[in-house]
């Protein structure tokens, strides 16, 4: 029976607090009220687990108990991350769950109140740091398979894995908009486009929160990295970014709000600085943008060291306690790693005394945190059952991540339909780094923080090796050889010669050569590039195979398009895998022999050259646009046709356009196919871009089938940010005419 909450605490002796049938904001108040100004501070303050273990700070070992009683009963401390993906040794999922009940017994013991801890995770594709769980594809392939629920789905199987450990807590989705290939966590993101990425970071929110936080499968969802983090201004991790406030409003923010729509509880503050102001420090930004205009209620958490990054990076603090000040002023609620326990409590706790914070202002971060703990349940359900973390981990989805992995699957090139290959030719030749590698088909965040890097520590996967194994009739002999030395010896002409030779002499042997290439794994900082290029060893390899006057199909496992315009040129059929995960080895297979057909669309324009970086399809009129390949592109082993779009002539500024296309598949096969609707204003106060997607969906269709495809189109969503220059004011829709554009067919419409 639910009861008031005065009147229950009345009655009982146990405090308002702990009875969950109590609102959660009367809960909240009341803990509040009976914490001390240092348990209020241990609140705002996230360690890193290996902070906990072992005996050296990086070191993965048991639970130390001196510095368990220097976390948890000094310093209060409220959270734990492994960041990066630091695991308990070893890494499985049954003493995952044993560590994370370890830390929360000790802590809710020793905490006067018994507040649990939220411990919190980076699951960016599956439970991604645990031995023996599913991989997903990395966000980028999955931006090209325009599937929001498929993504809602993914999503929502990581959650479950991840509580499942005794985890409460992801730092996912990924809201950041890829722009600039240089840049090392390009694969994070759902690509380059504010409305696509808008739709599947939204999806992924819900599928992380589910229904309900307490249902002991959902976790808190953290939208990343508030804002503008993508773009720095020389494609380099963390370095200054250079983004008008305009551009901020049309491609940064829109994503983060649609999560907020989504009801994300948690949002990650960008580490770097924006026109000359570190994120972490700018109360525009975290306050007036986040909280007073785009509606966020949640918790805000700083990334890993940012706090004291003000003072040791941006030197825009003289000193810690100066950097904690700001950063807790302009809005940060939590801080990520604040280097050292001690140092960080002592300092906030002295400002608060010193009135440079007011409590207020800690009351309010603190309750937020609260808030978020009871609505996760973690009063009452501190702990998990290890044995049942074993059995969820271990049967995690497999099917839906081979579901995943086929519809990124993107064809780029198939000159005299080479593809699909026929399963009972004679003989194949499989070669290169990438063929037959776990690691690189993962990429990173992957059981390491850059990667799968421990060949005794690999996720399950089926490479590509083995799915065109399991492909082919029993008759097809399959030979692999790599075709490239071994990473120490890549840079050694002799032993490159030698690798190549090998692969050409098997592929004059061989009926077809899949040569399958790209990246090694790698995430913040090691992935910058200031080229994009395929490794030299590899480049000769494909050069050399292409020079047999066979057929080549080249696969590429990258986190990013590579530079490769000349051997797109010279090879006939180029399928991007993209970072595929455990079942990408079937997905590739099963559209290199024509199991899937490809419907993979590209969410990132694929550049020519370098030098062409940053470029993007919905670029301002007056840009030259000539990438290798553009957004939206991707070849299907059908071809569908589009005919009879209609739009509503003319609608008002508050109504909605009526947009519809008929589209029929033309070829033999079935197929699904993306149906991708763009807008453009033709006369416009400030420049718009020349094209803009406004909704895209994602049919199946048969041979000769057709099917009406219908979008809605609200002006509200054509609205422009208006004003000289600066683009501080708020959107408006504009009256003129508008043309919208589906497939090779345009029409106009009015708004009025
Ligand atoms: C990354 C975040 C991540 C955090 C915790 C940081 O270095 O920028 O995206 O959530 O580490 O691992």
């Amino acid at each position: 029976v639910r009861q008031d909450g005065a009147a229950y605490a009345k009655k009982s002796d146990k405090p308002l607090y702990l009875n969950p049938e109590v609102p959660i904001e009367q809960r909240v108040k009341d803990l509040l009220q009976r914490m001390t100004l240092e348990e209020k501070v241990g609140q705002m303050t996230q360690i890193d687990v290996t902070r906990l273990m072992g005996t050296n700070e990086w070191d993965r070992g048991p639970l130390n108990p001196e510095w368990m009683k220097k976390i948890f009963e000094e310093n209060h401390v409220g959270s734990i991350l492994s960041g990066g993906g630091a695991a308990p040794v070893p890494n499985n999922p049954e003493e995952w769950a044993k560590l994370t009940n370890d830390i929360q017994k000790y802590a809710m013991e020793h905490s006067r109140l018994h507040i649990p801890i939220i411990y919190g995770v980076d699951a960016v594709h599956g439970h991604n740091n645990v031995l023996g769980a599913t991989i997903f594809p990395h966000n980028i392939g999955l931006a090209n398979a325009w599937d929001p629920e498929l993504v809602e789905k993914l999503s929502a199987s990581t959650a479950k894995s991840v509580r499942a450990t005794g985890i409460h807590w992801n730092f996912a989705p990924v809201a950041d908009i890829g722009r600039d290939i240089r840049w090392g966590r390009f694969y994070e993101t759902f690509g380059e486009d504010p409305y696509l990425a808008s739709k599947l970071s939204a999806a992924a929110v819900k599928g992380l929160q589910g229904k309900k936080l307490s249902d002991q499968e959902s976790v808190a969802a953290t939208g990343k990295h508030f804002v503008g983090y993508s773009q720095p201004l020389n494609g380099q991790d963390r370095s200054p970014a250079d983004l008008s406030l305009r551009t901020l409003r049309e491609i940064f923010y829109p994503s983060f709000q649609a999560q907020i729509e989504s009801g994300v509880k948690t949002i990650m503050i960008n580490s770097g600085s924006i026109n000359g102001i570190p994120v972490h420090a700018s109360k525009y930004l975290l306050t007036d943008v986040l909280r007073k205009e785009m509606g966020f209620k949640g918790v805000v958490v700083s990334d890993w060291e940012d706090m004291m990054k003000l003072h040791t990076v941006h030197k825009v603090a003289p000193s810690y306690k100066d950097a904690i000040r700001m950063s807790i002023n302009a809005g940060v609620d939590m801080s990520m790693v604040p280097h050292d326990a001690d140092n960080f409590t002592k300092n906030l706790i002295e400002l608060v005394k010193e009135g440079k914070i007011s409590i207020k202002r800690i009351n309010q971060a603190v309750s937020r945190i609260l808030t978020l703990k009871f609505e996760l349940g973690l009063f009452e359900n501190p702990y998990v059952d290890p044995k049942k973390a074993a059995e969820i981990i271990n049967d995690s989805d497999r099917q839906l991540a081979l579901q995943a992995a086929r519809e990124t699957m993107t064809l780029l090139k198939n000159e005299g339909n080479v593809l699909p290959l026929k399963k009972d030719v004679k003989s194949i030749l499989v070669t290169g780094p990438s063929a037959d590698n776990v690691a690189n088909q993962m990429g990173g965040w992957t059981i390491g923080w850059q990667g799968a890097t421990n060949p005794n520590e690999l996720p399950p996967a089926v490479t590509i090796l083995e799915g065109i194994k399991g492909a082919v009739s029993n008759n097809t002999a399959v030979k692999y050889v790599p075709g490239v030395p071994d990473e120490k010896d890549e840079k050694d002409p002799s032993k490159v010669k030698a690798a190549i030779d090998e692969a050409v002499k098997a592929a004059l042997q061989s009926d077809v050569v899949i040569a399958v290439v790209g990246e090694k794994p790698y995430a913040e900082g090691e992935g910058n590039t200031e080229t994009a290029e395929l490794p030299a060893a590899q480049r000769q390899l494909i050069q050399a195979l292409n020079e047999t006057g066979k057929d080549v199909i080249l696969v590429l496992v990258a986190g990013r398009p590579l530079m490769i315009t000349d051997l797109v040129e010279s090879t006939p059929a180029v399928l991007m895998a993209y970072l595929p995960g455990t079942e990408g080895g079937k997905a590739v297979a099963d559209v290199l022999f024509g199991d899937y057909n490809p419907s993979g669309k590209l969410a990132s324009t694929w550049p020519k050259s370098i030098g062409q970086v940053p470029i993007f399809y919905n670029h301002k009129p007056g840009t030259k646009y000539e990438p290798l390949f553009p957004f939206g592109y991707g070849l299907s082993y059908t071809t569908y046709e589009y005919k009879n779009l209609q739009v509503t002539n003319i609608i008002s500024k508050k109504g909605e356009a009526k947009v519809s296309v008929d589209v029929t598949n033309t070829g033999k096969v079935a197929g699904d196919e993306i149906v991708q609707l763009y807008v453009n204003q033709e006369y416009r106060s400030v420049l718009t871009p020349v094209k803009q997607l406004a909704g895209f969906k994602r049919i199946h269709l048969n041979p000769e089938e057709t099917k009406t495809v219908t979008f809605n189109l609200p002006a509200s969503q054509l609205a422009i940010i208006p004003g000289d220059i600066i683009g501080t004011e708020r959107p408006v829709v504009e009256s003129g005419t508008y043309k919208v554009m589906v497939g090779n067919l345009t029409k106009t419409f009015k708004i009025e």
